[in-house]
């Protein structure tokens, strides 16, 4: 008889315990959402694990530090002192960004270059006054477009009169890598950041299943899940560029935000979109590499982006992976991402794999 009451006490001890704290709880599978507008882009950042809230709000504060610091419409940035004409002493993380921009714009022949900067502001892309400018302006700023910029010296960062950069096309990508760095500071088991056309695929998902992530039809750029197709993705960068994010109309022409250094005119190479995609875990700086060169195979074209992609097989396989989207309704994919990719069958384009 005793026994039975203090079984019976402790099975409703137990049964009170289970009702005020609920059944024990997967450590791994709690959530935190954080919605951020920064660098000019809306971001979403979901983490999971028992320190997911510390690391959502610690990934917010690292956004708005790195846009305080880089963003060329932030008047205070070491990003517009520089670009007042001012010889500045940069951080770690400009420093950082300034050498691999220097690295990706060679590497990609010019093509990624962020001293386009006078020319993104010519057609207005820093401000809502959008324009086409005259032929002559354009011819102007292209000769201010150095190669060489900017200058790198013992004495700090400097520009010559009339130039100017801007990190638009690899500061989310270089802020990617600053989250994986913090997700693997806080021991955080997965999560998925948004930034903008920048996502981070961090782990898998709770149900130990890929993340999914849709690749925007850039012919339906402002409908929600118009996918042209689905990356399953564990621990990778996917970046896209497409020239259906930031656009104008004039005189019933479209004009995009990514400028091609060769013509000082948005690139028009036949690609509506690139999306390049890349591991998050076994190299450092992959999601900057992922902005730098989606923004850039944007500008080449199909043709030459293939052959980019298959110059770096050889150096370094797998290193990262294509998805191509054209004019002419082709979604090329490369070897690598030929199990994840899933064409969304009701798009309308064809799927080609390519090696
Ligand atoms: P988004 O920033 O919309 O995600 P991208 O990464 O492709 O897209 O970057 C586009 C931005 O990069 C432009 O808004 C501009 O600030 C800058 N940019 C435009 N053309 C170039 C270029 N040829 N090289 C480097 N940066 C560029
Ligand atoms: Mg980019």
């Amino acid at each position: 008889m005793r026994r039975f009451f203090s079984s019976a006490l402790a099975l409703s001890l137990v049964l009170s315990l289970t009702a005020c704290f609920g059944p024990p709880v997967d450590p791994d599978t709690v959530q935190e959402s954080i919605q951020v507008i920064a660098m000019d882009t809306p971001m979403v950042i979901s983490t999971y694990g028992r320190r997911s809230t510390g690391a959502a709000y610690a990934s917010e504060d690292l956004i708005r530090d790195l846009e305080a610091r880089l963003s060329r419409t932030e008047e205070d940035s070491a990003v517009s002192r520089l670009n007042r004409g001012e010889t500045v002493e940069p951080d770690e993380d400009l420093n950082t960004l300034l050498r691999l921009a220097a690295c990706f714009r060679e590497r990609t022949g010019g093509a990624f270059n962020i001293g386009i900067a006078p020319l993104v502001s010519a057609w207005g892309f820093t401000t809502d006054h959008n324009q086409v400018p005259d032929r002559s302006e354009i011819d102007r700023l292209l000769k201010v477009v150095d190669e060489t910029a900017p200058q790198i010296s013992p004495e700090g960062v400097s520009l010559e009169p009339g130039q100017s950069i801007d990190l638009g096309g690899i500061a989310k990508g270089y802020a990617a890598d600053k989250l994986a760095d913090l997700f693997r500071e806080y021991e955080i088991p997965r999560a998925m950041a948004q930034l903008g056309g920048n996502v981070l695929a961090w782990g898998d998902r709770p149900d130990g299943s890929p993340w999914r992530v849709g690749v925007q039809d850039p012919a339906r750029p402002g409908e929600q899940n118009a996918f042209a197709g689905i990356l399953n993705l564990k621990n990778a960068f996917a970046v896209t560029s497409g020239g259906y994010q930031r656009y104008f109309e004039q005189d019933g022409k479209r004009y995009h935000h990514i400028i091609d250094p060769a013509t000082g005119y948005p690139a028009e190479s036949g690609l509506t979109s690139v999306t390049v995609v890349a591991d998050c875990v076994s190299d450092d700086g992959m999601g900057t590499l992922c902005d730098a060169f989606s923004t850039a195979l944007f500008i080449m074209g199909e043709e030459k982006a293939l052959d980019f992609w298959r110059e770096w097989q050889g150096v370094s396989p797998s290193l990262f992976d294509l998805v191509l989207i054209t004019g002419d309704g082709r979604v090329v994919v490369t070897q690598g991402l030929a199990e994840s990719f899933t064409l969304d069958e009701g798009s309308g384009y064809t799927l080609e794999i390519v090696s």
